[in-house]
């Protein structure tokens, strides 16, 4: 099972940017918090920095999805500065995260409908005091979301969706995240989660059913085709006629 390291930054006594009578460790918290149920409800399994307003280094984080064995780490952040849009950082010590963080970002921005900043790496004048902290040793994927500009002007749809859309800016993201693990959130995951996995003399099929009370049940058509019947209903009959 995947492995998401959700880092909310800032937190505690280190606030963030503020704007609009908005506090960026806030809102970082309450989408870091819906984005990890809803992975979790995709089958991910995901660990959080932080579950409130505490105070945590940036030297803490990596090493705690290091220590976890994170398949990804995402940092979750609101920009400020002047400016309008998503981009995401990734670490100059991992050039191969530039597709993650690409993939990422334009899922983000193209479903929240914001200015595409891109993806950049964490070289000034992006990140003036670069490298990132929170990146230092980081063994697995890793990216940092800006998701948008909380210093923008009123009205307009950085700052509305700051305020207003913290569900969404979860679901977005987690849009993101699972497309980078080839996970389409529109198959019935269910369906998957519930097969049963057959060994057909060396070719392997999966098979919609459960198991209960130490017994597998299975859908008769999907295994009987599998195993090179055709399958017809007998609508009369009320029968599943095999050929
Ligand atoms: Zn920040």
């Amino acid at each position: 099972m995947k492995r998401i390291f959700i880092d909310a930054g800032h937190g505690g006594t280190n606030i963030g940017a503020v704007g609009h009578a908005m506090r960026e460790n806030d809102i970082v918290l309450e989408v870091a918090l819906e984005l990890g149920r809803l992975l979790e409800a995709a089958g991910l399994e995901t660990m959080q920095t932080r579950t409130a307003d505490t105070s945590v280094t940036n030297a803490q984080r990596p090493v705690r999805a290091n220590n976890w064995q994170a398949d990804l780490f995402v940092s979750i952040h609101v920009n400020a500065g002047g400016g309008f849009g998503a981009e995401t950082i990734h670490s100059r010590i991992r050039p191969q995260d530039k597709a993650t963080a690409r993939g990422i970002n334009d899922i983000f921005a193209r479903e929240m409908g914001l200015r595409n900043r891109g993806v950049h790496i964490d070289l000034p004048p992006r990140v003036p005091a670069g490298p990132l902290s929170v990146f230092a040793g980081i063994n697995m994927p890793a990216v940092l979301v800006e998701l948008g500009f909380i210093d923008a002007p009123a009205g307009t749809p950085d700052v509305d969706m700051l305020r207003n859309r913290r569900k969404e800016m979860a679901a977005a993201l987690a849009k993101g995240i699972l497309a980078h693990f080839g996970i389409n959130p529109e198959e019935k995951q269910p369906l998957q989660a519930s097969a049963v996995r057959f060994d057909l003399k060396g070719k392997r099929v999966d098979v919609e059913g459960f198991l209960k009370e130490g017994r597998n049940f299975v859908m008769a058509r999907p295994l009987l085709e599998a195993l090179g019947y055709g399958v017809d209903w007998d609508n009369d009959a009320q029968t599943i006629v095999v050929r």
